[in-house]
């Protein structure tokens, strides 16, 4: 695979999260606080913030999603309203977009799968 090929498919994950970010939002946007058309402003700050982070991102070759990152760049308010959106537009993806939903479900799996490996081998007091 040519270099620039191997790049562009190294930085998929990172962009198809780019687009999507923004779909997720919206979803909650719409779903919980009840806009119509365009999203409310803390939505909006939420959107500009997310992508400002991820054009930031020291992490984006082959990115994870954000939920399983070992820094978490987001400052804690921002990072709780992204929970929020996730926990409420992660299920609803499954049917618009559902490898992007199911990639969520595997690394989330492999996460927990990660954790429970790390806190078997921490030794007890
Ligand atoms: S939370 Fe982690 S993966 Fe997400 S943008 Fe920040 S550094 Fe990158
Ligand atoms: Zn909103």
């Amino acid at each position: 695979m040519d270099t620039q090929k191997k790049a562009q498919r190294e930085l998929r994950a990172w962009r198809r999260e780019k687009k999507l970010i923004p779909v997720m939002i919206a979803k909650y946007c719409r779903g919980v606080h009840g806009t119509k058309g365009e999203m409310c402003e803390d939505c909006r700050a939420l959107t500009e913030y997310a992508l400002f982070r991820l054009d930031k991102c020291p992490f984006k070759v082959n990115k994870q999603f954000c939920s399983f990152c070992r820094i978490h760049c987001y400052r804690p308010e921002m990072r709780q309203k992204i929970k929020d959106v996730m926990r409420y537009s992660g299920p609803r993806m499954l049917f618009s977009h559902p490898i992007f939903a199911l990639s969520h479900v595997v690394q989330m799996m492999r996460s927990r799968r990660a954790q429970k490996k790390a806190a078997q081998n921490t030794p007890q007091n």
